[in-house]
């Protein structure tokens, strides 16, 4: 079975899945340390890093990338150009809720089966698919609510399992393992982490924060466990498995592309009282215009306070990471 791979919230791995191919979200190691895995100025290091091990690692048969910021193309382009690896770009477009770019949402899932297909897959008939998104959907709920009582580092571990090797029916066997084997989470100051997507060696920040005193009641990072996808509908209606993928995606994931993007600070706003959270940590990637561009106004509209948090290749993580947690604890003391 061929893998297919992703690194972007805005991928369904389910689509993935009913087309008989074996979805992975990527999740790069690290940021990188320097220009020997390709330019590092003006380009977000976690997007070159995930383009750059999607066309060198040998298990993966074909990348899928998507056009939800500049630097997501750029990387992809640069990647793609030593590597005859099958490279899909979807088109995510920013102009969200608006009935002509869910109906373009749509038409891109469906491009992107059609490039499936040619990879060998098969096209799933919608029950096959609404399964394939049942299954997704059962698993995600049953790692929320582990995932309220375990520490953030291994709740972010287990969402990327389920992302990385399939929900496996109902009650997977790494789901177990997580409940067995999962220490109690920490008690602290409830904090927020929003922003850019984190590395392997970027879950230092989790760690960082339980040490300081903090607890991570939600983690929103651009490929945290709480950005994913909505819960499966009811499917009685007669609304296509594609029209329930845009749903429960496009229409669903609170992220700065999005055009306008006042769905982000409704999502924030409507989370924050939910969760109690005293304070935000805001993680940037330098040379990300999109998540940098909310900084001012996420700073002038939180309730709570705001410290941000930038991450570029080559940085010592965990010596940067201690600093701003530290001070957004002193703000919170
Ligand atoms: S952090 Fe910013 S630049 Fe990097 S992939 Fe996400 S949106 Fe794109």
């Amino acid at each position: 079975m061929k893998t297919v791979a992703y690194s972007c919230p805005f991928v369904p791995p389910e689509w993935i899945a009913a087309h008989g191919l074996r979805p992975r979200l990527l999740v790069p190691a690290s940021l990188g340390t320097g220009a020997e895995s390709g330019p590092t100025a003006g380009l977000c290091a976690f997007a070159r890093a995930a383009a750059q091990a999607a066309v060198e690692d040998g298990a993966i048969d074909a990348y899928v990338a998507t056009s939800l910021c500049d630097q997501r193309r750029r990387a992809t382009e640069l990647a793609a150009r030593h590597s005859k690896k099958p490279v899909f770009m979807l088109h995510v477009p920013a102009a969200c809720r608006a009935p002509g770019a869910e109906a373009m949402y749509i038409a891109e899932l469906q491009r992107l089966g059609r490039f499936l297909v040619r990879l060998g897959g098969k096209e799933p008939s919608r029950d096959e698919l609404i399964l394939a998104m049942r299954r997704y959907s059962v698993a995600r709920a049953s790692l929320a609510a582990t995932s309220a009582t375990i520490p953030a580092r291994q709740a972010a571990e287990a969402y990327w399992n389920l992302c990385e090797n399939g929900p496996a029916g109902d009650a997977p066997p790494w789901l177990w393992a997580v409940q067995r084997e999962g220490k109690p989470k920490p008690p602290g100051v409830p904090i927020l982490l929003l922003g850019g997507p984190l590395t392997r060696e970027g879950l230092v920040v989790l760690d960082c924060i339980e040490q300081a005193g903090g607890c991570v009641v939600v983690n929103a990072t651009e490929n945290g466990p709480a950005t994913a996808a909505a819960p499966l509908p009811p499917v009685h209606t007669k609304a296509s498995g594609a029209q329930f993928l845009m749903r429960t995606y496009y229409r669903h994931i609170p992220h700065p592309f999005s055009r306008p993007n006042d769905w982000l600070y409704e999502w924030l706003a409507a989370t924050l009282t939910k969760c109690h959270a005293r304070g935000i940590l805001f993680i940037r990637h330098v040379w990300c215009d999109l998540w940098h561009a909310e900084l001012a106004r996420l700073k002038a509209c939180s309730p709570v306070p705001v410290v941000d948090l930038d991450l570029a290749a080559g940085d010592d993580t965990a010596a940067r990471v201690g600093g701003r947690v530290q001070a957004l604890m002193e703000m919170l003391a």
